[in-house]
């Protein structure tokens, strides 16, 4: 019988891959008999997941990559393509918010270090920009392909304290409608965009916002979790089941849309 939700064999590409979210996604889509492949500025942690994988029977295949970089994007695409010969999936998975870019609670904006929200911005946006550009071209030639953006929370309602992050997903989050647009009517219907919004998952970097150095909730986490119906932070484990629709051609018809995964924050307010 066949899958609806099969990603068999399909080349899916990952930014961000060795991160916290990243790697859970690399070890589901190898498991799914996907070929992965690993985009990491971690080259060291890239390599360990790699063997980790590969360990596990996956296929995959780890390369070190600046997402802000395009000659370094190019190397990658060279490589992926004569080891793979296509790309149908890209997830831009690099991203995250940086600790100079937040505005301290006893600080007021005219204190925001623009210097450090300008690298935020970059990062987040300009980081899915460019492997967008990059690697969309073999989706081109195939006229098959889905883009997958990671989103936040924090493109749909501000939340307090880190303005640059929030300014740059919403940014990610209305590129991934233009380029909706963009693809299908000059490339066709093969080619999908996608955004998911991740809610509130413990990871590298929102660490220090989320958890004292104690590993105690800091107040912040206790306001997020009073204001989540499900009363609890995500696992990774938990985006997993959307990402696979939206990598398979269980989302044929689906374009430039997002999906919000977050215990129900979003809808929530007393
Ligand atoms: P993480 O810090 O664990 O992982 C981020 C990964 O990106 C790291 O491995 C890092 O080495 C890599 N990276 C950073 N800069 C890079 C660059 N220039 N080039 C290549 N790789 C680079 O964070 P995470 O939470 O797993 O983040 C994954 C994505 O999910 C990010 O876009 C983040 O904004 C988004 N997100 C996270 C949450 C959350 O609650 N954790 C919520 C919403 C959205």
């Amino acid at each position: 019988m066949k899958n609806l939700f099969s990603v068999q064999d399909k080349v899916i590409v990952i930014t961000g891959a060795a991160g916290v979210l990243g790697t859970s996604m690399v070890h589901h889509f190898a498991e799914q008999g996907a070929k992965v492949v690993i985009l990491d500025r971690n080259e060291e942690a890239g390599r360990r997941l790699e063997e980790e994988v590969k360990a596990e029977g996956g296929e995959v295949m780890s390369l070190y990559t600046d997402v802000l970089d395009k000659q370094v994007l190019e190397g990658n695409y060279t490589e992926i393509m004569a080891r793979y010969g296509r790309i149908d999936v890209l997830i831009n998975g690099a991203g995250g918010n940086m600790a100079g870019a937040t505005i301290a609670p006893d600080k007021t904006i005219f204190d925001l270090d623009i210097e450090a929200v300008r690298k935020v911005v970059d990062l987040n946006l300009f980081g899915i920009i460019l492997p967008t550009m990059t690697f969309t071209r073999a989706m081109i030639e195939q006229k098959q392909g889905s883009i997958i953006n990671i989103s936040s929370e924090s493109a749909i309602r501000p939340l307090t304290r880190v303005a640059g992050y929030g300014v740059a997903k919403a940014a990610v989050t209305n590129f991934t409608k233009y380029m909706c647009g963009e693809l299908a009517t000059k490339y066709g219907d093969g080619l999908r965009v996608n955004a998911i919004a991740p809610g509130f998952f413990i990871t590298e970097q929102n660490r220090t916002l989320l958890l004292n150095p104690d590993g105690s909730y800091t107040e912040r986490s206790k306001t997020i979790l009073a204001h989540t119906p499900y009363g609890r932070f995500g696992e990774p484990s938990e985006l997993l089941g959307t990402l696979q629709w939206l990598a398979s051609d269980a989302s044929k018809f689906v374009s430039g849309t997002m999906t919000v995964i977050d215990g129900g924050f979003d809808a929530f307010s007393i």
